[in-house]
């Protein structure tokens, strides 16, 4: 394992682990779901900033592998809000979870920002169920980022 402060927290991770992890996943959620995913995955290439693709490559994430894509309802600004969901192998040494509990099965962003368009929240991911672990722990990186409607179809949010 190795230490890495992210924002508010410090994790410990486990890049090999992770990159195994992705080796077998064969394509990204954003392909596979609907037509806002799909424009997500047209616009991947502009999701994500200088810092958000440095901390991938560090983390050995594949960018092109969400495990979800979240589209969030709001207009667009012109910009569409989405959320780009990815696992590595590590654990929180240091930082409250990215998500607070809010009640019955209620959760709560509790993200933070780190530059112009992104906000990140690291979690134990209540609410994902976790890849195989094998001894491993998990943890979800969730970045929040804005694209432009880049796709073909007819936009919408
Ligand atoms: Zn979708």
């Amino acid at each position: 394992m190795k230490n890495l402060r992210i924002a508010r927290w410090t994790v410990e991770y486990d890049p090999e682990v992770t990159r195994s992890l992705y080796a077998k996943i064969p394509i990204g959620r954003a392909e596979a779901c609907c037509g806002s995913c799909r424009n997500f995955a047209s616009a991947r290439e502009q999701a994500y900033s200088p810092y958000i693709r440095s901390l991938l490559e560090t983390l050995d994430i594949d960018l092109r592998k969400e495990e979800d894509v979240i589209h969030h309802p709001d207009p667009p600004d012109p910009l569409h809000h989405y959320e780009g969901l990815f696992w590595f192998a590590g654990r929180i040494t240091s930082g409250r979870d990215g998500y607070e509990e809010t009640g019955k099965r209620g959760w709560k962003p509790d993200f933070e920002k780190v530059d112009e368009r992104t906000n990140l929240g690291i979690t134990l991911g209540p609410f994902r169920r976790a890849p195989k672990s094998q001894g491993t722990p998990w943890l979800l990186l969730v970045i929040e980022t804005k694209v432009p409607w880049v796709s073909e179809e007819e936009e919408h949010w």
